[in-house]
This record gives C-alpha cells, structure tokens and sequence, in this order.
C-alpha cells in the first residue's frame, strides 16, 4: 500500500490539473473541496442554492487558513487565488469539463438515484463518477448509469483534509481501469485507500454505525449520560473520540439516514435506529453543524 503523506504543499506547475465535479457542498462537499484546493486541483462545485453554495466557501476559506497554519499549506499563497479555483453552480451542467465527478449528496436514495442519469448524459464518456454515499451499495447506484464500469465508491472521512486513508468501494461492474483513475486521484490528495467489496454500509458504516446507534441506545435506555459512554471509550479503550462525539461530528442526521439504508437493505432489525436519534433530529439537534447534539459546540 502506498504511504500516505501529510505535508501537502499546491504544485499547479507540475501536476496535472484536473477538473474534478464536487455535488454536495454539505460537511463533505466542502471538507473535499477544501482538500483538493490543498492539492492544486480546480473543482466545479454543485448544490442547489446560491446561499449554501456562499456558505460552503465561507467554510472553505476557514478550512484553507488552517491548513496554513497547521503548515498543510503555503502561507505565501494568497487565499483568493486558490478560491478562484472553484466553479461554483446551482445547475449540473457545469460539470460538463469535468474529469472525475464525486457527489455527495444526502444520504438519501430517492434524492441520489435521480442524479446520476443526468450527469451521465452531461458528462464526457470518460469521466467517472464516485460517489461518497456512507451506505447505498456501488451496484445500485452504478446502475443509474450507462457506464457502471466507470462507477466506484470512496467514502472519505471527516474532516477530509485530516483523514489519510480512504475507502474505496468497486461496484460489480467497476473495471480496473476506473479503481487504477481513482487512486491516482487518491494519490493526488496525498491519501492511500484500502479496497473493499459493495455492499450496504461497505465495512467501515456496517461496523461502526451498529457501535454508534448502540451508544445511543444506551444514552436513552439511562445506562449512563453521553458523556459518560464517550469517556469509556476514550479513557478505557483509549479512543481518540468517543462514539457520540463522532456521531455529533458527521451530523445525527447522516447517521439516521444511514441506518435507515442499513435497515431497509439489509432487513436485519440489527440497524434499527434508536428512537431517542429519530427525535433528536426531528428537534434540529444535528450534531456540530447545528452547535447542538449529544455534546453543545
Ligand atoms: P450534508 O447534509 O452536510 O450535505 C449534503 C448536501 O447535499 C447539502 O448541502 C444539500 O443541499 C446537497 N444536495 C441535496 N440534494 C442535492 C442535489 N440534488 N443536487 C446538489 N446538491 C444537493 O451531508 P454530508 O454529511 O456532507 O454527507 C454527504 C454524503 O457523504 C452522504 O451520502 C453521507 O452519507 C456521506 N458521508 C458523510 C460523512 C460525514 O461525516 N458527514 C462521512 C462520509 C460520507
């Protein structure tokens, strides 16, 4: 496997520019344009309003100063010009020049089945598509398309720019040609993956949102308080976070969304989510994003 790299300093001069389509500026969205920014790459960046889209560089523009100063990126690059990389859109046909389009989207699949179509007639017939979903298997979504061969998963982690490693899913019908683009483009962003079959939740969400929603039972059946369960983990177990803290970090909401794909798919009462995690998002209380979850922020 490849070593992965943590200093990444931009070289537009000698790398190859590429035009990479990012759908979604939500915490991912964002997380993977801010990264691939930090690697010199141009991103044409999609999401429905021109609000989330102005919310999402303000974000971006945050995430570019600290990686200057946690020494990920050049201080002497001016924050604007490498801004200037981003093609922001409301409409899909942006990604019209685009080289490799990953959507991160919500996790829902009424709202991602749609998607596909369009950009597979929008796109040059070379592009691939990833999809960053955190559960609906490869298979299906690569069935959207007249190109399954050309559709992988990679499901990076959050924060994006901090996660050195990634997983990446092949469909049933992913050749070796698109796993062979994708780590290239993985390679570019100074990460390494570990390649895994499709399936609902891959390994990483299979595993880890049966371990989060059971902290969550626990947390509603009074076992112990939120902070109580975390600190096992930490302290115990000697985990750099707690399962409800990384609960709160990718949004309650995800996580709902995400066992509810685990469940339906899988019919297995297993991914069950945990009524106290429905109600949670149901008052607004998503995690970091909404300053308020297990934890307040
Ligand atoms: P989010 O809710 O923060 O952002 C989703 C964005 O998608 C929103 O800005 C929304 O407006 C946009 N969107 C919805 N429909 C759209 C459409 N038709 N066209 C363009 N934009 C559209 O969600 P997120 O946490 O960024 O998650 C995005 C994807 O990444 C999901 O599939 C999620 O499961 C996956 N994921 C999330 C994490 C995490 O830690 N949050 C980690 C890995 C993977």
């Amino acid at each position: 496997m490849q070593q992965v790299t943590s200093t990444k300093i931009p070289t537009f001069k000698d790398k190859p520019l590429k035009k990479i389509g990012v759908i979604g500026a939500g915490v991912m969205g964002t997380g993977l344009t801010s990264a691939l920014l930090e690697t010199g790459h141009q991103v044409i960046l999609i999401d429905l309003s021109a609000n989330i889209l102005e919310q999402s560089i303000n974000t971006i523009r945050q995430q570019l100063r600290l990686a200057m100063m946690e020494g990920r990126l050049d201080r002497k690059i001016k924050l604007d010009t490498l801004l200037a990389q981003i093609t922001k859109s409301t409409e899909l046909d942006a990604l019209q020049e685009a080289d490799f389009v990953i959507e991160n989207i919500c996790e829902k699949w009424p709202l991602k089945k749609v998607i596909y179509p369009k950009i597979d007639d929008i796109c040059n017939q070379n592009c691939v598509f990833a999809s960053n979903t955190s559960a609906i298997p490869i298979t299906r979504i690569a069935a959207q398309t007249q190109r399954p061969s050309k559709v992988i998963g990679i499901h990076f982690m959050n924060p994006v720019a901090k996660k050195p490693v990634v997983e990446t899913i092949r469909g049933f019908h992913t050749s070796d040609e698109t796993l062979q683009t994708t780590k290239n483009l993985l390679s570019q962003l100074g990460k390494s993956c570990i390649v895994v079959n499709d399936g609902p939740g891959f390994i990483s969400n299979r595993i880890s949102h049966l371990f989060m929603n059971e902290a969550i039972w626990v947390v509603q059946d009074q076992l112990a308080s939120a902070q109580a369960v975390d600190d096992i983990f930490t302290q115990c177990y000697s985990h750099k976070t707690g399962p409800l803290a990384t609960a709160d970090l990718i949004g309650l909401d995800t996580i709902l969304n995400t066992l509810e794909v685990l469940y339906q798919d899988t019919l297995d009462s297993k991914f069950r989510p945990a009524p106290l995690l429905r109600k949670m998002v149901d008052a607004g209380l998503l995690g970091r994003k909404s300053g308020h979850g297990f934890f307040q922020y």
